[in-house]
Formats: structure tokens, C-alpha cells, sequence
């Protein structure tokens, strides 16, 4: 079978081409005189597969699409509460090179607006640290995100830095207020090397993912930031990533994302894909015209809505039996299915607390469940641990150990653990004895 995936993404692509609305960015010449007709998509698994169709592995400056990982790369490096200190995360609704800055502190309202990236780009690197020193660091930090060695396009420095008059403005106002606390120039000739890094749609594809993906790279397999800071930088996307159409984008798209003038696009649906689109032409808004319908199309035709209600998990209680021994024993074996978060966790929860004074023996069996969040676990430890307490004898078959109940540091550390019925001897079936329905 040949995956209609491709053909699909060919069909996108072949739906937005005619559109030629909206213009290059003209501010900086590399941008204006890019092709406008060049059109690109790419879709990366958490698994590492890539689709892609169009001009795919044609390479354009990142741009402002640099901002969230750079955030991210500073919120490892300083901690959340310094960079706190220094950017807000409060979406501004304004455009991106506004100088929107808190009135009494000075502070950028966010990191996705020019004002907080160069300030965010400016605690990068030692103190005093040179334009160069920087753009190295963030350079070698994508290139992480992006699974491959990424480069800095000189001649796009050039073209940018030649008419930077807006943004050298921003680093001064900063240094001002003494949020950025080095060399203003520094920081803005750092920040504008920054947003030339060359990437494909393909690198972009494959940077969302790793955000996708809690901030472990799905082709490498690298951890590149923590799953809070991943989080962090998910949220900020979601609110301030699009600039003064973050609200629209968020009810008609529903993907967190970030744009670039240069005509990129990514969005990353959590624990699913990441996608990225590149067309130059850019609305009123500085994102690309036909990069923002793909991934209205695309939200639309794969249900990518991030505020989609998933349907009610299917009950993560397979079978829940009674049996008696041949010592005259009441066991109840509770077997679990699936992925178990919290509704999950409280329904079994509800379920073991069903008032059954009977009781003797209870096994908990997760031999088919493939994964319990943190929250999940502290319930079933606490749970488990409670009806030891009232005087149950609680088994517990978990081969692979995801309530973590092994060894002497567990929670659990008496709890008997088995690996098949076949240690219970003369089970009988109580076959009248059902569990109420769970839902
Ligand atoms: N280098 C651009 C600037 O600072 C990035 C803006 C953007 O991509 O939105 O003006």
C-alpha cells in the first residue's frame, strides 16, 4: 500500500499555490527579493518519519520561528524565574518589532515580540559576551533542535543589519531599563545573526517535533529541553506566538505555532506532530498568506485543534472478577487497559472504593496497561497503600513496572508483586459478583 499521506500533502499544496495575494517582507532586501513562488511542507513524526512535498529542501532564514527555541535555550541555561525576570509572557496584540514593554519595569511583554527575543538573545553567552559569541551559541542550540549542523546566511545578516533602525531602537530602550544589560549593539547584531540561520521545511518539521515531543529530538534522541521548559515555551507559543492575530489563530487553527517573515510557519500539536509550511508572500499580519491557509486546511481536514475534546477515553478497567480460593479467600482481580491519566486513575479509584467488605485478596493487574502519568501513579501508590491498611492483601502485576514499585525506595516496598494468576491455587469465578458499569 502506497500511504495517501504524501498524495495528500501534494494535494494541499496544489489547492494554495494560485494564491498570490500578500507580498514579501520589504524591509530587509534578502527577504523582497526571495522567490515568491517557492512553496514548501513538511509533517515529522515523534517516531522521526518526515513527509514533504514542494520545495522542500530549499533553505530560508528562520527569522522570528527562532524565538521559541531560543527561549527555550535560555530558560535551560538561566532557569525560569531569571528569565521571568526579564521577559513577561503576556500575549501584547500588537505587531512584532512594536516596542511593547511593561510601563513601570521596562520589561518586553513577551519573548515572541523583537523587544523580548533581544532580550531573551542577550542573556545568552557570559557576560560582555561579543554578537559572535552569541550567535554561536544559538547556532549550535538549533542545530540540536534540528537534528543537523545549521549555518548562519552572512549575506541576510547584511541585508538585515543595513536598516535595523527599528530594532537597534528596541536594544537601546532596553539597555535603558537595564533589561538588556550588556552592549545594546552587541545584542541586536547577535539577535539579527540569530534570525539568519538557514534552515528547510524540513528542519523546521523536525524542530516542532521535538517540541511535540516533551523536548526529546525524535531522530536523534536527545533531550533538549526539559519537559517544563518545554511546556513553558508551548504555552508562550500558544498565546503570543502569532503576534496580533494570536486569538484568530488559536480558535481557527488551534495549533501552537510561530511565523517568521521570511514566509516560514511551524506549529506543533503536543505528543503528536510537528508541521511546518514556507511560502515568502506575507499578509497584513508579517506571516505567510499561503502557510496560514495550509494549516487552517490542515487543522480542518486532520482535526488538529488542540481545544478538539478527544472522545471519552474507552474504560481503562477491562475486567474486574471476583473469585474465591480454595482457602475460602475473596479475591478481586482489577485488570487495566491502556494509557491511564487522571479520569482514568479516578475511576478505578472509584471502583476500588466500591463499599465490598468481602474483600480479601485484590489484584491490581496492569499487565495491558502501556502507560501511567505521575499523577495516575501517586493515586494508585496512595490507594494501594490505604487498602493495605484496611487490612487487604494487595498483589500487584505490573511486569514492566510503571507504578515504579520496585526496590527499596519505592512507596510500595512490601507490596507482593506476581506475575500470573497461576500462583493462586482453585480459583473459582464469583460470577454474579460484577462490578458496577464504569464509564
Ligand atoms: N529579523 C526580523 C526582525 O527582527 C524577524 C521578524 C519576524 O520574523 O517576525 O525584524
Amino acid at each position: 500500500m502506497r500511504s495517501p499521506i504524501p498524495d495528500y500533502l501534494d494535494e494541499i499544496l496544489d489547492k494554495h499555490r494560485p494564491d498570490r495575494s500578500g507580498a514579501n517582507a520589504d524591509y530587509i532586501p534578502a527577504l523582497a527579493s526571495a522567490d515568491p513562488e517557492k512553496l514548501a511542507i513538511a509533517i515529522s513524526t515523534l517516531d522521526g518519519v518526515e513527509y514533504t512535498s514542494g520545495d522542500s529542501e530549499f533553505a530560508f532564514s528562520i527569522q522570528s520561528m527562532s524565538k521559541p527555541f531560543v527561549y527555550g535555550m535560555a530558560l535551560e541555561r538561566l532557569g525560569l524565574p531569571a528569565v521571568l525576570d526579564t521577559v513577561g509572557v503576556e500575549p501584547t496584540g500588537e505587531a512584532f518589532n512594536e516596542l511593547s514593554l511593561d510601563k513601570a519595569s521596562g520589561k518586553p511583554l513577551n519573548p515572541m515580540i523583537n523587544a523580548g527575543a533581544i532580550a531573551v538573545h542577550a542573556l545568552l553567552g557570559p557576560r560582555g559576551a561579543s554578537a559572535a559569541e552569541r550567535a554561536e551559541i544559538v547556532r549550535a542550540g538549533l542545530s540540536e533542535f534540528a537534528g543537523r549542523d545549521l549555518r548562519i546566511d552572512a549575506s541576510v545578516a547584511e541585508s538585515e543589519r543595513a536598516g535595523a533602525y527599528r530594532n537597534v531602537a528596541i536594544a537601546n530602550m532596553l539597555r535603558s531599563y537595564d533589561i538588556v544589560a550588556d552592549d545594546p549593539d552587541e545584542a541586536v547584531n547577535g539577535y539579527i545573526d540569530q534570525c539568519s540561520i538557514l534552515v528547510t521545511v524540513a528542519d523546521l518539521a523536525l524542530m516542532a517535533a521535538t517540541l511535540a515531543g516533551g523536548g526529546i529530538n525524535p531522530r536523534t534522541g536527545h533531550r533538549v529541553l526539559s519537559p517544563r521548559v518545554n511546556r513553558q515555551v508551548l504555552g508562550v507559543m500558544m498565546t503570543c506566538g502569532m503576534y496580533d492575530v494570536a486569538g484568530d489563530w488559536m480558535t481557527e487553527v488551534g495549533v501552537p505555532a510561530k511565523s517568521g517573515v521570511s514566509g516560514g510557519v511551524f506549529g506543533v500539536l503536543p505528543g503528536q506532530v510537528g508541521i511546518a509550511a514556507y511560502s515568502p508572500r506575507l499578509d497584513g499580519h508579517g506571516s505567510s498568506v499561503r502557510g496560514t491557509r495550509i494549516f487552517r486546511t490542515l487543522s480542518d481536514d486532520m482535526g488538529l485543534h488542540i481545544m478538539e475534546a478527544p472522545e471519552p477515553a474507552r474504560s481503562i478497567i477491562r475486567r474486574d472478577r471476583r473469585f474465591v480460593d480454595e482457602d475460602g479467600e475473596m479475591v478481586r482481580i482489577c485488570s487495566l487497559q491502556g494509557l491511564i491519566q487522571w479520569s482514568g486513575a479516578e475511576n478505578v479509584l472509584r471502583t476500588m472504593d466500591a463499599p465490598e467488605s468481602s474483600t480479601t485478596v485484590f489484584i491490581l493487574d496492569l499487565r495491558r496497561v502501556y502507560s501511567i502519568n505521575d499523577v495516575a501513579r501517586r493515586l494508585f501508590t496512595e490507594a494501594l497503600a490505604r487498602m493495605e491498611g484496611d487490612g487487604v492483601r494487595v498483589m500487584l502485576m505490573d511486569p514492566e513496572n510503571l507504578l515504579a514499585c520496585a526496590g527499596p525506595d519505592s512507596p510500595l516496598p512490601g507490596l507482593e508483586r506476581i506475575d500470573s494468576l497461576r500462583h493462586l491455587k482453585g480459583l473459582k469465578r464469583i460470577r454474579n459478583a460484577v462490578a458496577a458499569p464504569i464509564r
